[in-house]
């Protein structure tokens, strides 16, 4: 995979071949940017989008396609996919993840903002050059209002975070671990819905992931850039999406629930009972891809990475 491709519109120097950039960061030592952001081409929702179609059947609902829809370029390298990066150079895509959510979720009439990853052609990209995008909708989408609801209904009995009570149990069992830091825990989580899916999940009850501090960035960035490399060196390198799920905007949603960012290796493709039920079928337990995920860390027990570094 070459460095740099003339038809590629993510490479520098084909910046006109996308819309105007909503976010540059910058790379000092070379002067030019290092991360860029910019409305899809072909996006699904946009701030201003046309009214919808007159309808003859007023028992169907229908809406604008408000929202945004942005792509991210991770690096100016074409083939700089994420296992080959350094913690550092994860840094910079975690701050343009929080500097365009805060964007998005701050535009009147959006409800919901999910950044994900889609890393190759089997997890839906069609663009080689790594990136990864933000969709913030007008409405809750019904995953996150199902998630909020339990998670109100959480509070109300116990008093406690959902995220934080889930994030405990993990580590008060321990065989569904990868690995932790001061601040996080990567986990199979519990009845995971497809082999190898991982969480990261802060272990204490976090401030919304928009408002995350930079030291706790650095150690995420290593904790992200390490999960990466072994979900790609455990099970051959497959194609994968991530979501970063964030907490609901409003300060009572978000007592009840943290943010947490969901690995979903492409290992399994959803078949008919599936697809017709919304139930999984996971062929691999999650103790098992746990205990494969810890082999290169040197085995079974949590491994506290140094912060920000590889490991
Ligand atoms: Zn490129
Ligand atoms: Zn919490």
């Amino acid at each position: 995979m070459p460095r740099y491709r003339k038809d590629c519109p993510f490479c520098p120097g084909n910046e006109e071949m996308t819309p105007a950039a909503s976010l540059e960061l910058t790379d000092e030592a070379r002067a030019k940017w290092s991360i860029r952001a910019f409305p899809n081409r072909y996006a699904v929702l946009t701030p201003n989008p046309e009214a919808p179609s007159a309808q003859s059947d007023d028992r169907l609902v229908r809406l604008p396609a408000r929202g945004v829809h942005e792509v991210i370029v991770e690096s100016p390298l074409h083939n700089r996919f994420p296992d080959r990066r350094t913690p550092e150079e994860f840094v910079g895509l975690i701050r343009a993840y929080q500097l365009r959510s805060a964007a998005a979720m701050a535009l009147p009439g959006v409800a919901y903002a999910l950044v994900f990853k889609n890393h190759g052609a089997g997890a839906g990209t069609s663009l080689v050059h790594p990136h990864s995008q933000i969709i913030a909708t007008p409405v809750l989408p019904a995953r996150a209002e199902r998630t909020a609801q339990r998670a109100d209904e959480h509070w109300r009995d116990t008093g406690r975070c959902l995220t934080c009570e889930v994030a405990d149990g993990e580590l008060t069992s321990g065989n569904r671990v990868v690995l932790t830091t001061d601040n996080f825990a990567v986990v199979e989580p519990f009845a995971a819905g497809q082999p190898a899916e991982t969480w990261i999940m802060p272990i204490a009850h976090a401030t919304p992931f928009v408002t995350m501090e930079i030291e706790t960035i650095n150690e995420f960035a290593g904790v992200l850039q390490t999960t990466l490399r072994l979900v790609s060196e455990c099970f051959g390198d497959p194609d994968y999406n991530y979501a970063l799920h964030q907490e609901p905007p409003d300060e009572t949603a978000c007592r009840c629930q943290h943010w947490y960012l969901q690995v979903l290796p492409r290992l399994k493709e959803p078949a008919g009972f599936e697809l017709g039920s919304g139930m999984a079928i996971n062929t691999l337990s999650p103790e098992v891809a746990a205990e494969r995920m810890r082999g290169p860390l040197g085995g079974r027990g949590a491994v506290i990475p140094p912060q920000g570094k590889d490991v």
